[in-house]
């Protein structure tokens, strides 16, 4: 059986350094490495493109990065909106747009629903990531932003279709939604750090005129009288309960510490919110 080649993003791992992204311009700007790429423009192309999203308020507010490069899809629109063959898939699911049939055909940037597709304009091509199947060819084991990750959040694999179906259920990968499943070979790890949405505070006490943080208070959430997630308050009072839906409707929260009273709230979730202090 033929290996593949799959890319995993850990969201919890990636802090925004951007030496992937470095890496890829290392390799790519003034490089040309035919028939795979000619060389990527200095500015205005991220073929690895962290996107950013800040969720929640000041104080309590988390920004998750999502490193973004081409997905590598087995159904890849790209391929259709080609015309001439210029978008073709390797035996490996490398898909590589052939920079020479490929020319003059801009259409092609739209085609993509993940929006990894970037025009050069000098040289009237599109480009896009191609996992450095140069690299690879020549017995590299990973795509130069894999080696440039010093927090492990990217990792390359070359395995078989089975053995990859098995990592993606016992690790719960996820794929990048988009209208349809375009059944890509990147997959993500925590990717609700992303798509999801917390409900934060920060817990306060008032005792003989003393203002205090309230660490280690159990704050219970539920939905529709179920519990759905249990937090205890940090050293600053501070609580966060993460990965719910956005627009999910109304919980209640259940704040409780054994030397104060209980406390319940009620919170109607549509983004990250931070409730601010909640005096106990
Ligand atoms: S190198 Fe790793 S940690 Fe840094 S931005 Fe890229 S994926 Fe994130
Ligand atoms: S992510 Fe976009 S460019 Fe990459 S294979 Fe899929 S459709 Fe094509």
């Amino acid at each position: 059986m033929v290996k593949k080649a799959y890319m995993i993003i850990d969201l919890d791992l990636c802090i925004d350094c951007n030496n992937c992204f470095l890496a890829c311009k290392d390799e790519f700007v003034d490089n040309q490495w035919l028939p795979t790429s000619l060389a990527q423009p200095r500015h205005g192309q991220r073929w690895m493109n962290i996107m950013r999203k800040e969720r929640g308020q000041f104080p309590l507010i988390s920004v998750a990065y999502l490193p973004t490069p081409c997905m590598h899809c087995e159904n890849a629109d790209c391929m259709v909106a080609a015309e001439n063959d210029a978008i073709y898939r390797r035996d490996d699911g490398i898909v590589i747009i052939d920079p020479v049939k490929a020319k003059g055909q801009k259409a092609i940037v739209d085609s993509c629903p993940y929006g990894v597709i970037w025009w050069n304009e000098e040289e009237q091509i599109p480009q896009k990531c191609t996992f450095c199947a140069h690299l690879l060819d020549d017995g590299w084991e990973a795509p130069r932003c894999v080696q440039a990750c010093a927090t492990g959040a990217l990792v390359f694999k070359s395995v078989e279709e089975k053995e990859m179906e098995k990592i993606v259920a016992d690790e719960n990968l996820k794929v990048l939604n988009t209208d349809y499943n375009p059944d890509p070979h990147v997959y993500y790890k925590n990717l609700q750090r992303y798509t999801h949405c917390f409900i934060g505070g920060s817990l306060a006490v008032k005792k003989n005129g003393i203002t205090d943080c309230l660490a280690g208070a159990t704050i219970t959430l539920y939905k529709g009288g179920e519990e759905v997630g249990v937090e205890i308050s940090d050293a600053y009072g501070d609580f966060k309960a993460d990965h719910l839906k956005p627009n999910s409707g109304s919980y209640l929260l259940e704040i409780k510490h054994p030397d104060h009273e209980s406390k319940t709230q009620e919170v109607d979730l549509n983004t990250s919110i931070n409730l601010g202090t909640i005096w106990i």
